[in-house]
């Protein structure tokens, strides 16, 4: 639900206090019990990627289908697709990317280090020119000195060249055969708009969605999974008629804070909606707001919604010559839909999740580190153990249940390591809402502990209340 108005700079250092942790906390975690690892790790890494172990891939998954399951299958207004990563590179001159995607390049003269301008000086914009950036004096923050080159336009678009294009073939065949690694899921979205109307007739508005990967050369990737260099995406382009883009705008926009507040759980009051001054929006847009999320190291971007009016289907009708036009079915109005855009990138949503169930607790007088997490993103539901190792009745007890619960649940693991305090603790790190064990008892009665990750309390059911 809608839960506030926008909070334009309500930023403040507040937040620190829901965190008594660090980010370093979270990836030492996360290396730790699987989730998420530096990309390359064998060979010392590669910039700017991440790779996802089992349970940080079965969590972002969790994720991933939550999002689907809200947006695409429970509505009957906005269709799922799936466009290649590979795209026409008439797609990047009309959307823009190829003359304006770029970050303002400085060069250090002293060391050769290169870094973002507006990352290493403040106050200025990506629109920074030489002159500015060397009135505000900025040091090298690699060797210290002052003396830097001109700022030079450096586009991020990952490219490539697609087909047999050998070392020695020449510039211009080589320039021939160029195509880039999409630096978003939208524009796979727009092309699909002519098709999608022409075989499926949909009513505006609707929307069309997609997941997928996205990569962006970023200069100097950092902020663990917030600045990468290769991320999956969450888009949707809702295509409305120019007279309604207000009232969609707002409905789509209560719809963005019910699924994140109550669908994955993240609280409301680490949400705060920036609107995005006029001078600062891209040049197409008449309104965006950046959804903006309190992250243990302080306020990053989680999503963005904004009002694209018609600047790319209008772009695609000019470089590809075909008509973009809608015709309404009841007034046979002849037009081209404006569009609104949520979008969100999957990884930061995971650390957005991942961080609000970081929780350090004391157990027995014991530092305990529980993942919070809910129990639709848990990557277990349960875990189910039998006290014992050495006994084979508990044993083949214990795999009684544990079979009957995958039937039920599918996402249920099996531990029978170390002693259960162990076990307790390496469940609590990853997330498991609920631990089931097997003793001596059961054999008698049926019935099982069952014991509660937050509160650590233990219960005695039976075992087919489970
Ligand atoms: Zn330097």
């Amino acid at each position: 639900m809608l839960s506030k108005n926008s909070t334009a700079f309500s930023y403040s250092l507040s937040f620190y206090s829901w965190y008594n942790y660090s980010m370093e906390e979270i990836i030492s975690l996360c290396k730790r019990r699987g989730f998420i690892f530096p990309g390359s790790d064998v060979y010392g890494g590669f910039a700017g990627t991440w790779d996802f172990g089992p349970l940080g891939v079965a969590l972002k998954k969790k994720l991933m289908d939550e999002w689907w399951n809200y947006f695409v299958e429970s509505r009957d207004d906005i269709y799922g697709v799936d466009a290649a990563i590979l795209m026409n590179p008439k797609t990047w001159v009309a959307s823009g990317h190829t003359a304006t995607f770029a970050d303002p390049l400085v060069e250090c003269k002293d060391c050769k280090s290169r870094f973002r301008a507006d990352k290493i000086a403040d106050g200025i914009t990506e629109s920074v020119t030489t002159e500015e950036f060397l009135a505000t004096h900025t040091k090298c923050p690699v060797c210290g000195k002052e003396n830097w080159g001109p700022i030079r336009k450096f586009n991020m678009m990952f490219t490539t060249h697609v087909g047999a294009v050998l070392p020695d073939d020449d510039a211009e065949i080589a320039e021939k055969n160029i195509a880039y690694l999409r630096p978003e899921t939208a524009q796979g979205i727009f092309t699909n708009y002519k098709n999608i109307v022409d075989t499926i007739y949909p009513t505006i508005p609707f929307g069309l969605a997609q997941q997928g990967k996205a990569f962006r050369n970023e200069i100097s990737p950092r902020d663990f999974i917030l600045r990468d260099r290769e991320c999956s995406q969450m888009e949707i382009e809702y295509f409305v008629h120019p007279n309604t883009w207000e009232e969609n705008f707002e409905s789509l926009r209560a719809a963005q804070h019910d699924f994140l507040e109550n669908v994955i759980g993240l609280p409301a009051d680490r949400i705060h909606e920036l609107e995005v001054p006029a001078e600062d929006r891209a040049h197409y847009s008449k309104r965006t707001i950046d959804f903006m999320f309190d992250y243990p190291n302080g306020e990053e971007e989680l999503m963005g919604l904004a009002y694209r009016t018609d600047f790319d289907l209008s772009n695609i009708a000019r470089e590809s010559g075909k008509s973009m036009d809608y015709r309404d079915k009841v007034t046979n109005e002849v037009f081209v839909p404006h569009v609104i855009e949520p979008s969100i990138g999957v990884e930061r949503l995971v650390l957005a999740v991942l961080s609000t169930a970081y929780t350090e607790d004391e157990v027995n007088g014991e530092k305990r580190v529980v993942l919070k997490l809910p129990e639709n993103l848990a990557p277990f539901r349960f875990c189910v153990s039998p006290l014992l190792k050495n006994k084979p009745e508990l044993v083949a007890k214990a795999k009684e249940v544990y079979d009957m619960l995958r039937k039920k649940y599918t996402n249920v693991t099996w531990d029978d390591s170390g002693n259960i305090g162990k076990r307790y603790r390496k469940q609590d790190e990853i997330g498991t809402p609920k631990c089931v064990v097997v003793d001596f008892d059961t054999l008698e009665d049926n019935t099982v502990t069952v014991r509660d990750r937050d509160t650590t309390e233990q219960i005695r059911i039976s075992i087919d209340q489970l």
